[in-house]
Protein backbone atom coordinates (compact mmCIF):
# COMPACT_ATOMS: atom_id res chain seq x y z
CA UNK A 1 0.00 0.00 0.00
CA UNK A 2 1.91 3.22 -1.18
CA UNK A 3 -0.94 5.96 -1.33
CA UNK A 4 -0.36 6.73 2.13
CA UNK A 5 1.59 5.58 5.27
CA UNK A 6 0.57 2.49 7.08
CA UNK A 7 0.91 3.42 10.81
CA UNK A 8 -1.08 0.46 12.61
CA UNK A 9 2.13 -2.15 12.73
CA UNK A 10 -0.16 -4.84 13.89
CA UNK A 11 1.82 -7.56 12.33
CA UNK A 12 2.60 -10.89 14.44
CA UNK A 13 6.61 -11.15 15.24
CA UNK A 14 8.22 -13.94 13.29
CA UNK A 15 10.67 -15.79 15.65
CA UNK A 16 13.26 -17.95 13.96
CA UNK A 17 14.95 -20.67 16.34
CA UNK A 18 18.56 -22.05 14.75
CA UNK A 19 19.16 -25.07 17.44
CA UNK A 20 20.04 -28.65 16.52
CA UNK A 21 18.18 -30.05 20.03
CA UNK A 22 15.07 -30.77 19.15
CA UNK A 23 13.86 -30.48 22.91
CA UNK A 24 14.77 -27.21 22.97
CA UNK A 25 12.60 -26.43 19.70
CA UNK A 26 9.71 -28.19 21.45
CA UNK A 27 10.54 -26.17 25.03
CA UNK A 28 10.72 -23.06 23.45
CA UNK A 29 7.47 -23.71 21.22
CA UNK A 30 5.67 -24.68 24.68
CA UNK A 31 6.90 -21.70 26.75
CA UNK A 32 6.45 -19.07 24.31
CA UNK A 33 3.11 -19.90 23.05
CA UNK A 34 0.97 -17.25 24.98
CA UNK A 35 2.98 -14.98 23.43
CA UNK A 36 1.49 -14.26 19.72
CA UNK A 37 4.38 -15.24 17.96
CA UNK A 38 4.91 -17.09 15.11
CA UNK A 39 7.99 -20.15 15.00
CA UNK A 40 10.81 -21.14 12.28
CA UNK A 41 12.75 -23.53 13.21
CA UNK A 42 16.16 -24.87 11.80
CA UNK A 43 18.18 -27.56 13.63
CA UNK A 44 21.54 -26.23 11.73
CA UNK A 45 23.09 -23.14 11.12
CA UNK A 46 22.81 -23.21 7.24
CA UNK A 47 18.81 -24.12 7.11
CA UNK A 48 18.97 -21.39 9.62
CA UNK A 49 20.05 -19.01 7.49
CA UNK A 50 18.20 -19.60 4.55
CA UNK A 51 15.22 -18.76 6.52
CA UNK A 52 16.04 -16.03 7.73
CA UNK A 53 16.78 -14.71 4.15
CA UNK A 54 13.57 -15.76 2.61
CA UNK A 55 11.71 -14.54 6.12
CA UNK A 56 13.58 -12.04 7.61
CA UNK A 57 12.07 -13.10 11.04
CA UNK A 58 11.77 -10.03 14.12
CA UNK A 59 14.16 -11.71 16.07
CA UNK A 60 16.35 -14.83 15.57
CA UNK A 61 17.21 -17.24 18.54
CA UNK A 62 20.77 -18.71 18.43
CA UNK A 63 22.42 -21.43 19.54
CA UNK A 64 26.38 -21.13 19.33
CA UNK A 65 27.04 -24.99 19.56
CA UNK A 66 25.82 -26.83 16.74
CA UNK A 67 27.22 -29.60 14.55
CA UNK A 68 28.90 -28.04 11.04
CA UNK A 69 28.23 -24.64 11.03
CA UNK A 70 28.31 -23.22 14.26
CA UNK A 71 26.52 -20.11 15.99
CA UNK A 72 29.86 -18.21 15.49
CA UNK A 73 30.03 -18.65 12.01
CA UNK A 74 26.04 -17.82 11.68
CA UNK A 75 26.20 -14.81 13.08
CA UNK A 76 28.86 -13.59 11.07
CA UNK A 77 27.16 -14.30 7.83
CA UNK A 78 23.56 -12.91 8.98
CA UNK A 79 25.52 -10.03 9.96
CA UNK A 80 27.55 -9.66 6.05
CA UNK A 81 23.95 -10.37 4.18
CA UNK A 82 22.07 -6.50 3.91
CA UNK A 83 18.93 -8.52 3.83
CA UNK A 84 19.19 -9.94 7.45
CA UNK A 85 21.80 -7.54 8.77
CA UNK A 86 19.19 -5.98 10.55
CA UNK A 87 17.50 -8.82 12.51
CA UNK A 88 18.49 -9.15 16.22
CA UNK A 89 20.11 -12.02 17.43
CA UNK A 90 19.43 -13.56 20.88
CA UNK A 91 22.31 -16.40 21.68
CA UNK A 92 21.50 -19.32 23.46
CA UNK A 93 24.35 -21.28 24.55
CA UNK A 94 25.11 -23.62 27.11
CA UNK A 95 28.87 -22.11 26.56
CA UNK A 96 29.72 -20.16 29.71
CA UNK A 97 33.09 -18.49 29.25
CA UNK A 98 32.89 -14.54 28.98
CA UNK A 99 34.76 -14.99 26.07
CA UNK A 100 32.36 -16.37 23.87
CA UNK A 101 29.64 -14.01 24.95
CA UNK A 102 32.03 -11.17 24.23
CA UNK A 103 32.87 -12.70 20.80
CA UNK A 104 29.11 -13.29 20.15
CA UNK A 105 28.21 -9.59 21.06
CA UNK A 106 31.65 -8.38 18.32
CA UNK A 107 29.87 -10.29 16.11
CA UNK A 108 26.55 -8.54 16.49
CA UNK A 109 24.09 -10.71 18.95
CA UNK A 110 22.04 -8.35 20.40
CA UNK A 111 21.53 -10.49 23.39
CA UNK A 112 23.03 -13.63 25.45
CA UNK A 113 21.06 -16.35 27.25
CA UNK A 114 22.97 -18.84 28.84
CA UNK A 115 21.55 -22.58 28.99
CA UNK A 116 19.54 -23.99 31.07
CA UNK A 117 17.78 -20.62 30.47
CA UNK A 118 14.99 -19.65 32.57
CA UNK A 119 11.81 -19.43 30.56
CA UNK A 120 10.63 -16.01 32.29
CA UNK A 121 13.44 -14.47 31.54
CA UNK A 122 14.02 -15.27 28.04
CA UNK A 123 10.77 -14.59 27.51
CA UNK A 124 10.74 -10.39 28.77
CA UNK A 125 13.95 -10.52 26.60
CA UNK A 126 12.53 -11.92 23.05
CA UNK A 127 9.83 -9.07 24.11
CA UNK A 128 12.49 -6.38 24.70
CA UNK A 129 13.52 -7.76 21.28
CA UNK A 130 10.65 -7.46 19.33
CA UNK A 131 9.74 -3.56 20.65
CA UNK A 132 13.12 -2.65 19.58
CA UNK A 133 13.02 -4.01 16.20
CA UNK A 134 9.41 -2.39 16.08
CA UNK A 135 10.95 1.21 16.53
CA UNK A 136 13.15 0.48 14.61
CA UNK A 137 11.26 -0.32 11.48
CA UNK A 138 8.78 2.69 12.31
CA UNK A 139 12.16 4.81 12.48
CA UNK A 140 13.44 3.50 9.13
CA UNK A 141 9.37 4.74 7.64
CA UNK A 142 9.35 7.49 9.47
CA UNK A 143 12.35 8.67 7.25
CA UNK A 144 10.57 8.51 4.17
CA UNK A 145 7.47 10.43 5.52
CA UNK A 146 6.89 14.45 4.65
CA UNK A 147 6.23 16.24 8.25
CA UNK A 148 3.99 18.87 6.58
CA UNK A 149 1.53 16.75 4.81
CA UNK A 150 2.15 12.68 6.11
CA UNK A 151 2.81 11.80 2.15
CA UNK A 152 5.76 10.27 1.01
CA UNK A 153 9.05 12.25 0.77
CA UNK A 154 11.60 12.41 -1.95
CA UNK A 155 13.20 10.07 -0.53
CA UNK A 156 11.09 7.43 -0.79
CA UNK A 157 10.22 8.54 -4.46
CA UNK A 158 13.43 8.06 -5.81
CA UNK A 159 13.76 4.73 -4.72
CA UNK A 160 10.25 4.02 -5.96
CA UNK A 161 10.86 5.62 -9.01
CA UNK A 162 14.10 3.77 -9.50
CA UNK A 163 11.84 0.03 -8.82
CA UNK A 164 9.14 1.11 -11.39
CA UNK A 165 11.53 1.87 -13.61
CA UNK A 166 13.64 -1.19 -13.13
CA UNK A 167 10.59 -3.24 -13.66
CA UNK A 168 10.03 -1.66 -16.97
CA UNK A 169 13.03 -2.66 -18.30
CA UNK A 170 13.04 -6.01 -18.18
CA UNK A 171 9.46 -6.53 -19.02
CA UNK A 172 7.04 -4.53 -21.01
CA UNK A 173 4.25 -2.58 -19.37
CA UNK A 174 2.74 0.98 -18.42
CA UNK A 175 3.94 3.67 -15.93
CA UNK A 176 3.08 7.09 -15.47
CA UNK A 177 4.48 9.86 -13.96
CA UNK A 178 2.68 13.24 -13.14
CA UNK A 179 4.24 16.21 -11.36
CA UNK A 180 2.62 18.73 -10.09
CA UNK A 181 3.35 22.67 -8.95
CA UNK A 182 0.95 24.63 -7.17
CA UNK A 183 0.39 28.20 -9.47
CA UNK A 184 1.25 31.70 -8.26
CA UNK A 185 2.14 29.99 -5.02
CA UNK A 186 4.44 32.47 -3.81
CA UNK A 187 1.65 35.27 -4.10
CA UNK A 188 -0.87 33.11 -1.48
CA UNK A 189 2.23 33.10 1.01
CA UNK A 190 3.02 36.88 0.74
CA UNK A 191 -0.23 37.98 0.82
CA UNK A 192 -2.08 35.38 3.65
CA UNK A 193 0.86 34.75 5.02
CA UNK A 194 3.26 31.30 5.30
CA UNK A 195 0.28 29.03 7.12
CA UNK A 196 -2.12 30.20 4.97
CA UNK A 197 0.08 29.22 2.26
CA UNK A 198 0.68 25.21 4.59
CA UNK A 199 -2.74 24.70 4.82
CA UNK A 200 -2.69 25.04 0.84
CA UNK A 201 -0.34 22.10 0.89
CA UNK A 202 -1.89 20.09 3.21
CA UNK A 203 -5.02 20.75 1.55
CA UNK A 204 -3.68 19.65 -2.07
CA UNK A 205 -1.97 16.42 -0.57
CA UNK A 206 -5.47 15.31 0.96
CA UNK A 207 -6.86 15.81 -2.43
CA UNK A 208 -3.92 13.53 -4.04
CA UNK A 209 -4.77 10.96 -1.42
CA UNK A 210 -8.43 10.70 -2.25
CA UNK A 211 -7.95 10.85 -6.12
CA UNK A 212 -5.22 8.52 -6.46
CA UNK A 213 -5.19 4.61 -6.44
CA UNK A 214 -4.07 2.42 -3.68
CA UNK A 215 -1.20 1.72 -5.94
CA UNK A 216 -0.13 4.84 -6.81
CA UNK A 217 2.76 6.51 -4.62
CA UNK A 218 2.04 10.15 -3.97
CA UNK A 219 4.45 11.96 -2.42
CA UNK A 220 5.39 15.23 -2.13
CA UNK A 221 9.22 16.16 -2.93
CA UNK A 222 9.40 19.87 -2.52
CA UNK A 223 8.17 22.91 -1.18
CA UNK A 224 4.99 23.08 -3.32
CA UNK A 225 5.67 20.63 -5.65
CA UNK A 226 4.40 16.71 -5.57
CA UNK A 227 4.98 13.82 -7.53
CA UNK A 228 2.33 10.95 -8.57
CA UNK A 229 3.84 7.50 -9.26
CA UNK A 230 0.95 5.54 -11.52
CA UNK A 231 2.44 1.93 -12.14
CA UNK A 232 0.27 0.13 -15.02
CA UNK A 233 -1.22 3.37 -15.70
CA UNK A 234 -1.89 4.55 -19.91
CA UNK A 235 -0.96 7.82 -20.48
CA UNK A 236 -4.42 8.38 -21.31
CA UNK A 237 -6.12 7.10 -17.95
CA UNK A 238 -2.89 9.17 -16.21
CA UNK A 239 -3.96 12.18 -18.20
CA UNK A 240 -7.63 11.67 -17.05
CA UNK A 241 -6.85 11.32 -13.60
CA UNK A 242 -4.05 14.80 -13.61
CA UNK A 243 -7.45 16.27 -15.06
CA UNK A 244 -9.67 15.19 -12.73
CA UNK A 245 -7.28 16.11 -9.71
CA UNK A 246 -6.99 20.15 -11.68
CA UNK A 247 -10.15 20.03 -11.69
CA UNK A 248 -10.93 19.36 -8.14
CA UNK A 249 -7.78 21.54 -6.61
CA UNK A 250 -9.76 24.43 -8.58
CA UNK A 251 -13.02 23.94 -6.35
CA UNK A 252 -11.53 24.02 -3.29
CA UNK A 253 -12.61 27.04 -0.86
CA UNK A 254 -9.78 27.73 1.78
CA UNK A 255 -11.40 29.02 5.42
CA UNK A 256 -8.38 31.67 5.23
CA UNK A 257 -9.16 33.41 2.08
CA UNK A 258 -12.56 32.44 0.51
CA UNK A 259 -12.03 35.24 -2.27
CA UNK A 260 -9.34 33.55 -3.27
CA UNK A 261 -8.97 30.12 -5.31
CA UNK A 262 -5.69 28.72 -6.20
CA UNK A 263 -5.05 26.21 -9.18
CA UNK A 264 -2.28 24.12 -9.74
CA UNK A 265 -0.30 22.93 -13.08
CA UNK A 266 0.60 19.32 -13.96
CA UNK A 267 2.79 17.91 -16.22
CA UNK A 268 2.30 13.88 -17.13
CA UNK A 269 4.96 11.74 -18.63
CA UNK A 270 3.70 8.26 -19.28
CA UNK A 271 5.64 5.33 -20.72
CA UNK A 272 4.88 2.44 -22.28
CA UNK A 273 6.50 -0.93 -23.80
CA UNK A 274 10.00 -1.84 -22.41
CA UNK A 275 13.37 -0.54 -21.86
CA UNK A 276 16.09 1.61 -20.45
CA UNK A 277 14.71 4.84 -19.40
CA UNK A 278 16.55 6.69 -16.44
CA UNK A 279 14.43 7.74 -13.17
CA UNK A 280 16.14 11.75 -14.44
CA UNK A 281 14.74 10.88 -18.22
CA UNK A 282 11.07 10.29 -17.43
CA UNK A 283 11.23 13.52 -14.65
CA UNK A 284 12.68 15.56 -16.63
CA UNK A 285 9.76 15.25 -19.64
CA UNK A 286 7.33 15.54 -16.76
CA UNK A 287 9.08 18.48 -16.07
CA UNK A 288 8.78 19.47 -19.30
CA UNK A 289 5.89 19.20 -19.55
CA UNK A 290 4.87 21.17 -16.20
CA UNK A 291 6.80 24.45 -17.71
CA UNK A 292 4.65 23.79 -21.14
CA UNK A 293 1.35 23.88 -18.62
CA UNK A 294 2.67 26.73 -16.73
CA UNK A 295 3.84 28.78 -19.93
CA UNK A 296 0.28 28.58 -21.61
CA UNK A 297 -1.10 30.01 -18.57
CA UNK A 298 -1.09 28.06 -15.95
CA UNK A 299 -4.42 25.59 -14.38
CA UNK A 300 -3.84 23.05 -16.99
CA UNK A 301 -2.37 19.88 -17.68
CA UNK A 302 0.03 18.91 -20.13
CA UNK A 303 1.27 14.97 -20.80
CA UNK A 304 3.10 13.05 -23.52
CA UNK A 305 4.05 9.31 -24.25
CA UNK A 306 6.93 8.08 -24.40
CA UNK A 307 7.02 4.92 -26.76
CA UNK A 308 10.30 2.43 -25.73
CA UNK A 309 10.75 0.04 -28.21
CA UNK A 310 13.45 -1.52 -26.26
CA UNK A 311 16.23 0.32 -28.12
CA UNK A 312 14.41 3.51 -28.48
CA UNK A 313 12.54 6.41 -27.39
CA UNK A 314 9.55 8.51 -29.19
CA UNK A 315 8.23 11.01 -27.30
CA UNK A 316 5.00 12.01 -28.82
CA UNK A 317 2.70 14.66 -27.04
CA UNK A 318 -0.97 13.16 -25.92
CA UNK A 319 -3.86 15.47 -27.02
P1 LIG B 1 4.39 29.31 -10.46
O1 LIG B 1 2.96 29.44 -10.82
O2 LIG B 1 5.28 29.65 -11.61
O3 LIG B 1 4.71 27.97 -9.87
O4 LIG B 1 4.65 30.42 -9.35
P2 LIG B 1 4.99 30.17 -7.83
O5 LIG B 1 4.85 31.49 -7.14
O6 LIG B 1 4.18 29.07 -7.29
O7 LIG B 1 6.46 29.62 -7.97
P3 LIG B 1 7.74 29.59 -7.11
O8 LIG B 1 8.39 28.27 -7.31
O9 LIG B 1 8.58 30.79 -7.46
O10 LIG B 1 7.27 29.71 -5.60
C1 LIG B 1 7.22 28.66 -4.74
C2 LIG B 1 7.05 29.19 -3.36
O11 LIG B 1 6.72 28.15 -2.45
C3 LIG B 1 8.30 29.82 -2.79
C4 LIG B 1 8.39 29.31 -1.38
O12 LIG B 1 8.48 30.34 -0.44
C5 LIG B 1 7.10 28.58 -1.18
N1 LIG B 1 7.21 27.41 -0.32
C6 LIG B 1 8.06 26.38 -0.44
N2 LIG B 1 7.85 25.48 0.54
C7 LIG B 1 6.85 25.96 1.33
C8 LIG B 1 6.17 25.48 2.50
O13 LIG B 1 6.47 24.42 3.04
N3 LIG B 1 5.19 26.25 3.00
C9 LIG B 1 4.83 27.43 2.42
N4 LIG B 1 3.84 28.13 2.96
N5 LIG B 1 5.45 27.91 1.33
C10 LIG B 1 6.43 27.19 0.78
MG1 LIG C 1 7.67 25.59 -7.60
MG1 LIG D 1 4.40 27.11 -8.01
Amino acid sequence: MDTTINSSDDYKPLVLVIDDSLDVHRLLRARLRTEEIEFREATDGAGGVKIAEEHQPTVILLDLDMPGMDGFEVLRVLKENPRTLQVPVIVLSGLQSSQDKVTAFDLGAVDYVTKPFDLTELRVRVRAAVKMQRLIRMLANKAQIDGLTGLWNRIFFNTRMAEELGRLSRREGNLALAVLDIDNFKSVNDTYGHPAGDAVIQGLAKLLVKECRHTDSVCRYGGEEFGIIMPDTSCTDAKNVAERIRAAFEQLSWPRHPERKTTVSIGVAAMAGTGALTPEALLEIADRNLYSAKHAGRNRVVASLAQLTGTDTVIRAAG
